[in-house]
């Protein structure tokens, strides 16, 4: 077998690619063999890094070695010498992995120095402050990343060397101040570690690359990791690169820049610049940088080439790039390129101009486009420009920001949003009690609860920004005081969330509008013709549902009917009518309820004319209507109580169940469809299509009763045409789906149920309890009830769908919060259903969703774009 290979020269073909070289190496490598000019280096591969995380931190066999023939390559190529005294080679030494974790790991520059190279830099070029600079530099990132020294033990000596000396900036500082600050920083970093700062440049290097090894696993990177869903084994590159030196004074420095501007997509170069610097200086806030255009005064030459190098690099990878460049003494180097991350804004703007410009096609710019970043522009954003103060991070539960006055009941958020004022509902967690406040409120921030609590739910179905799950919020609803990471706040103060990102500001911040914008609409336009999976929306009201058709629904998946009987006005018919002591006494109460039906039915019908509108019939348990048994007005309600009391209502007579024991229940439902669907075509000549929905099937027989019961009512009522299915959120639903098919029209998979019964998790004593925990500790991946758990609910569908299809051709969606989830699109259209259903404001992001399952079939892979 032949030996592990672990590094590779940047001019040298590999075929492990990234995954092998980290991004950054394979920027390096590709730039390299373009003929960009880039110094010379090496990469020391991902592999390297696992091998060494397995062995609990030891480097692989024959990796020294290796490393050792690298040097003596770059060493031949440079004339120089590592560790040399006269004229030494100098190195950085950077960590690169195969996707970007910005900021997780650290760089080193100018490895290699020791005071007797610092002494023969500075003869060699003449420019002993340059060569003290870059010394201290060394110890200092050196003594940070590879010993653990406190950065600001150093910073704080520099900052009191340039008060000493009335210093503004570094470059104020002379030769013999960096001589200086040399001394001063051995100290540090001897007094912090016991020993002296190592003057053997193989030892410095050996440590460093072992440091970036370890930085893979630090906290900080691994709680980025969790957070953007990174597998812990990709492991690190480390990249040896030789030192080109920005800080030699006027003709040096150092600069990013991207090749469009990566907050609106504008193209030209976008950038900064700063001159005698090196490193991190530019993004480190030291000196303020200049924007790039600058540079052309200085240095035209280098300036002529950067522009010219970042267009071939944009034409090669067909994509807007970030890169970081350094010049010394007048010469162009360039030291990384990556695709650049980019506001949503810009991502629609440059994928648009690109196809334009024939740089990409149409499907490559739809493929690019982050469907969850496409949703930042359906809202109010943070105004990008707006200088925030972030006291407290939760779950970004809803995406879209909001200031306003803290409210912590509903009642309130009622009482202020009515005299005007713009309110952010602030609570423990939100139960369906505080409905009505959240209707009022702008914005909702819960201290408790995961992506599918309550909270996040009903915002996303209403469109609304939420927080949820902010540890650090404490909610006194007795004293009617708030608390954030320590800051008291009462009743009144203003808060703003970014339901986008999670985090939540005192006081209010500047917000910019919803972005909409054409871009917008001709990349959808685009997925619109590649798509096969059509979506809808799940729509209850004639707002959601016009809101639905505006964000280019398809019809509506899902209406659900229990709102209708939780409202005010119907609210006492529909307890009059379970507290009914007979049938007949039932369906007078029921009679009183078809026309408030009838009118929901005929909004919604309009405004989808011409689309299909699938109604579910009644779902929840009875009692679900009742009061509490402490708020019951008479002995013969609390009887009724008691005996509609359920151990585990998730698991009683709802659904069908409750379809087929009062079925004048369901009949009266059928009677106001049919009724406001006649009416509708004959006030619209549109005639909706009709299906109506039956919840909770498990049993073929179940089905086939309700049908019977459905065609005999809606036959009675007029001519119309309409279909009757079923949900399938049961699992023997999934693994009988041909006996229930046999009575139906269609399926719509309700995957919150499915999820629920076939896990056994129930959702809300799952998020933010156990379910938390096995996020955390990785026993599961992701929030099954966030993405569809493939293995498990995914398997059953598919039972579902073969079953279903063995029997007739039937048409199949989904219904569940999956139908709006990125992933879970594309495993329906995997599946071939026929649609998707989601709350409206995700209905744009499945529809890129859907056009992006469908090129992936062609061989186009979708590819966030940096975002
Ligand atoms: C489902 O279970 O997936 C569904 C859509 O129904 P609900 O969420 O109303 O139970
Ligand atoms: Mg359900």
């Amino acid at each position: 077998m032949a030996p592990n290979r672990f590094v590779y020269d940047f001019d040298e073909p590999s075929e492990g690619g990234r995954d092998l070289l980290g991004g950054k190496g394979i920027g390096l490598a590709e730039m390299t063999q373009l003929g960009v000019p880039v110094p010379a280096g090496f990469t020391i591969a991902t592999d390297a890094c696992r091998a060494y995380t397995e062995s609990g931190g030891q480097l692989p066999d024959g990796l020294e070695a290796e490393v050792e023939r690298h040097l003596t390559s770059l060493e031949e190529k440079s004339g120089k010498r590592f560790g040399d005294p006269g004229d030494p080679l100098l190195v950085s030494v950077r960590s690169g992995a195969a996707v970007s974790m910005p900021g997780m790991m650290d760089t080193i520059l100018n490895l290699g120095l020791n005071d007797d190279a610092a002494r023969g830099l500075a003869e060699r070029t003449g420019n002993p402050r340059f060569a003290n600079d870059s010394h201290r530099r060394l110890i200092q990132m050196y003594g940070e990343v590879v010993d653990g020294v406190d950065g600001h033990l150093f910073e704080e000596a520099l900052s009191k060397l340039k008060d000493e000396r009335g210093a503004a900036l570094d470059v104020d500082l002379s030769a013999e101040d960096m001589a200086g600050l040399v001394e001063t920083f051995k100290g540090i970093y001897e007094s912090e570690t016991g020993s002296g700062f190592p003057q053997d440049a193989r030892e410095q290097l050996s440590r460093s690359v072992r440091a970036v090894f370890d930085s893979w696993d630090n906290p900080r990177a691994q709680v980025y990791r969790r957070a953007h869903h990174i597998p812990d084994d990709l492991g690190t590159a480390v990249n040896v690169v030789q030192m080109v030196f920005g800080n030699k004074g006027e003709q040096s420095g150092t600069g990013v820049a991207f090749t469009r501007d990566p907050s609106t997509g504008e193209p030209g170069l976008y950038g900064e610049f700063l001159a005698d610097a090196q490193g991190e200086d530019v993004v480190a806030g030291i000196r303020t940088p200049e924007p790039l255009e600058r540079m052309e005064a200085g240095m035209p030459d280098a300036f002529e080439q950067l522009t010219a190098t970042m267009r071939r690099l944009e034409e090669h990878y067909r994509d807007v790039q970030d890169i970081e460049f350094t010049v010394e003494d007048g010469s162009l180097y360039l030291l990384q390129t990556r695709s650049a991350k980019r506001t949503a804004a810009a991502a629609l703007k440059s994928a648009v101009d690109m196809a334009a410009e024939d740089l990409i096609s149409r499907e490559d710019a739809v493929a690019r486009i982050d469907p969850g970043q496409l949703d930042q522009l359906l809202h109010p954003m943070i105004d990008p420009s707006a200088s925030v103060e972030v006291v407290a991070q939760g779950l970004n539960a809803s995406p879209g920001a909001a200031s306003g006055k803290i409210v912590l009941d509903a009642d309130t958020a009622v009482e202020r949003g009515k005299s005007g004022d713009s309110v952010i509902l602030v609570r423990w967690e939100t139960t369906p009690d505080d409905i009505h406040g959240m209707i009022a409120a702008q914005g909702i921030l819960t201290a408790h609860g995961g992506m599918t609590s309550h909270a996040a739910v009903v915002a996303r179905g209403m469109g609304k920004p939420c927080v949820a799950g902010c540890e650090a919020l404490t909610v006194d609803t007795v004293a009617r005081t708030a608390a954030l990471d320590g800051h008291q706040l009462a009743e009144g103060d203003v808060i703003t969330i970014d339901g986008g990102t999670g985090r939540v500001m005192l006081g209010p911040v500047e917000l910019v509008p919803p972005q909409i914008n054409e871009d917008f609409e001709t990349i959808l336009g685009w997925a619109d013709d590649m798509r096969r999976l059509k979506v809808r929306a799940n729509a209850d009201t004639p707002e959601d549902a016009a809101k639905a058709r505006e964000f280019g629904a398809q019809g509506i998946g899902l209406c659900r009917t229990e709102h209708m009987f939780m409202a005010e006005d119907r609210l006492p018919v529909v307890r009059e009518m379970i507290m009914a002591s007979s049938e007949d006494e039932r369906r007078r109460a029921l009679d009183k309820l078809l026309p408030h039906q009838q009118a929901d039915f005929e909004g919604i019908f309009e405004a989808m004319a011409g689309l299909p509108v699938t109604i579910r019939l009644l779902d929840p348990p009875l009692h679900e209507f009742l009061p509490p048994l402490e708020e019951a007005t008479d002995e013969h309600m609390r009887e009724r109580i008691r005996a509609l009391r359920e151990a585990n209502p998730m698991l009683g007579t709802r659904g069908c169940r409750l379809g087929l024991m009062w079925p004048e229940i369901y009949e009266m439902q059928v009677r106001a469809i049919v009724r406001a669907a006649l009416a509708v075509q004959e006030r619209t000549g549109d005639a909706p299509l009709v299906e109506i929905m039956h919840p909770l099937v498990g049993f073929g027989e179940e089905l086939r009763r309700l049908r019977v019961m459905t065609i005999a009512a809606a036959d009675e009522e007029g001519e119309l045409e309409y279909l009757v299915g079923t949900m399938i959120e049961l699992p023997r639903a999934c693994v009988r789906a041909d006996e229930i098919a046999e009575h139906a029209d269609f399926f719509s998979f309700g995957t919150n149920d499915l999820t629920q019964t076939a896990l056994g998790f129930s959702r809300d004593d799952a998020e933010g309890k156990f379910l938390t925990r096995y996020l955390e500790d990785g026993v599961l991946e992701r929030n099954p009830f966030e993405t569809i758990d493939q293995g498990g609910v995914g398997d059953l569908m598919r039972i579902a769908v073969e079953r279903g299809r063995s029997v007739k051709d039937i048409k199949m969606g989904i219904c569940g919060e999956h139908g709006g989830e990125p992933k879970s699109v594309a495993f329906c259209h995997e599946l071939g259903l026929e649609y998707v259903s989601c709350s409206p404001y995700r209905v744009p992001l499945a529809r890129l969703a859907a056009a992006q399952a469908a090129l992936k079939e062609s061989g186009i892979e979708a590819v966030a774009s940096g975002g």
